[in-house]
């Protein structure tokens, strides 16, 4: 997570909110202060664009609102009109993404809805992603109840934790508020935090300990610990010197497209569309090369995200599936990210202001195989008591799961 603000725009390197559902989550948010910045997303951010031929359609999010729609044709809903009668998969357990959504729900749902959702979370490849493991929530409602639709109608389980109204949220000054404000917590603590480390190596000693050697500021250290909880991403692995019985071969491997992060200010009067929603997705059959983009300056209407009569939109480059795109260079990038706008929402002028960020290795992908990654790792945990292995590729990727990860392993 880190924010650069300039010019009058607010820039996000990586995410641009977090979903805030927990009840966990709001406590920590207090405990480290941040409750008077929490920024919440505007009501116009509950709709949602499909890039369709080259045009962005609203997504329909109500029954009502289906019989109108631009994006699903009418044998498409009959389809999904079906799906309560349709049985559950022999394949459940070990199916990918896109085989789940044609056996549940058909393939043109495929195409223009759920692959578009792919692209906004995983920057993925439905035809790879582990069902099962790539979206865990999804698969405990279809294990619990087959049907999705039906599953609508029923009670879900009683949760302690779950909020009852969930918000998309930021904070005054954008995402890096979060780690910045970790960082102070701890700090107060009395807990030592050093970044920009090298030469990391981690050693079991013979009294059962730990030690974690490293060089910092040109000097080597020791420090001897009961616990390490190893919380790089699973593609730094390799920055690390692990003892020769703790064999990473698959957690090492897991696949990290390429996605480019660039955030493009515009005047006002220059964008035709209203940019009246959280943003919009590409759907799979689209020629299109950007995966979607964010309308950041209506998702957070506040006046650091734009400057006055202006707005920004964040576009998502790359991925899985275009991930060439992600490696142009920065100017050929914009210009293709221009084009693509330029075209689907009816833009006029030259952009006003951008920032853009590379992650050469952006999301792990849980594909198919990805069970094996976890039960490297939980073979590893047990044999060697501890050491743990926390992050991302690891019981979800979004900022939410990744904090409610992190807590349920240090409590
Ligand atoms: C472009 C982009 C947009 C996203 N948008 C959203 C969004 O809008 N909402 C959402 O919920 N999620 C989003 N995500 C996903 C989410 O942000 C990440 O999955 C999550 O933040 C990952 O958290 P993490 O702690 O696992 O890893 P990271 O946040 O990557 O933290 C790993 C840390 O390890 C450090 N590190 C690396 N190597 C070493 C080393 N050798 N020694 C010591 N430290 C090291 C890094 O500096 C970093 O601080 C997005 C991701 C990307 C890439």
């Amino acid at each position: 997570m880190k924010t650069t603000i300039k010019d009058g725009y607010l820039a996000e390197h990586g995410p641009n909110s977090a979903m805030l559902n927990d009840a966990r989550i709001s406590k920590l948010l207090d405990e480290l202060g941040l409750t008077g910045r929490i920024l919440k997303a505007d009501h116009a951010s509950a709709k949602r664009f499909i890039i369709k031929n080259g045009k962005p359609f609203p997504m329909p999010y109500s029954i009502g609102s289906l019989l109108f729609n631009k994006v699903l044709t009418f044998p498409t809903l009959l389809r999904i009109a079906c799906e309560p009668f349709i049985g559950r998969s022999a394949e459940l357990e070990d199916q990918s993404f896109a085989d789940f959504v044609r056996h549940r729900l058909g393939k043109t749902m495929l195409d223009y809805a759920a692959g578009a959702f792919v692209n906004g979370i995983y920057a993925g490849d439905p035809e790879k992603l582990h069902f099962k493991l790539a979206f865990p929530r999804m698969y405990k409602v279809v294990d619990r109840n087959r049907s999705l639709i039906l599953n609508q109608f029923k009670k879900p389980p009683a949760d302690p934790n779950r909020l009852k109204k969930k918000e998309i949220i930021s904070f005054q000054n954008g995402m890096q508020e979060l780690p910045a404000a970790f960082e102070k917590k701890l700090t107060s603590m009395g807990c030592e935090i050093l970044t920009e480390v090298s030469n990391s190596e981690i050693k079991r000693n013979s009294n059962k300990c730990w030690s974690y050697h490293f060089t910092h500021d040109g000097n080597d250290h020791q420090r001897e610990f009961d616990k390490i909880i190893v919380t790089v991403p699973a593609h730094r692995l390799d920055t690390i010197q692990f003892p020769e019985n703790l064999p990473l071969v698959h957690t090492k491997n897991i696949e990290h497209p390429p996605v480019a992060s660039l955030l493009l200010g515009y005047r006002r009067s220059d964008v035709e569309h209203p940019l009246d929603g959280f943003g919009m997705l590409a759907s799979l059959p689209e020629k299109t090369d950007i995966l979607g983009s964010l309308f950041t300056s209506t998702l957070f209407p506040d006046d650091n995200r734009a400057p006055a009569d202006h707005v920004s939109i964040n576009v998502m480059l790359g991925g899985s599936r275009n991930s060439d795109i992600a490696s142009l260079p920065e100017a050929e990038m914009i210009a293709t990210a221009h084009r693509e706008l330029t075209k689907i929402l009816g833009i006029k002028g030259e952009p006003t202001f951008h920032h853009l960020t590379s992650w050469k290795k952006a999301i792990p992908q849980v594909n198919l195989g990805h069970e094996q990654v976890i039960a490297e790792l939980e073979k590893i945990e047990s044999e060697n008591p501890g050491i743990q292995f926390a992050g991302n590729y690891r019981g979800g990727i979004s900022v939410g799961d990744c904090l409610i990860n992190g807590m349920n392993l240090a409590i």
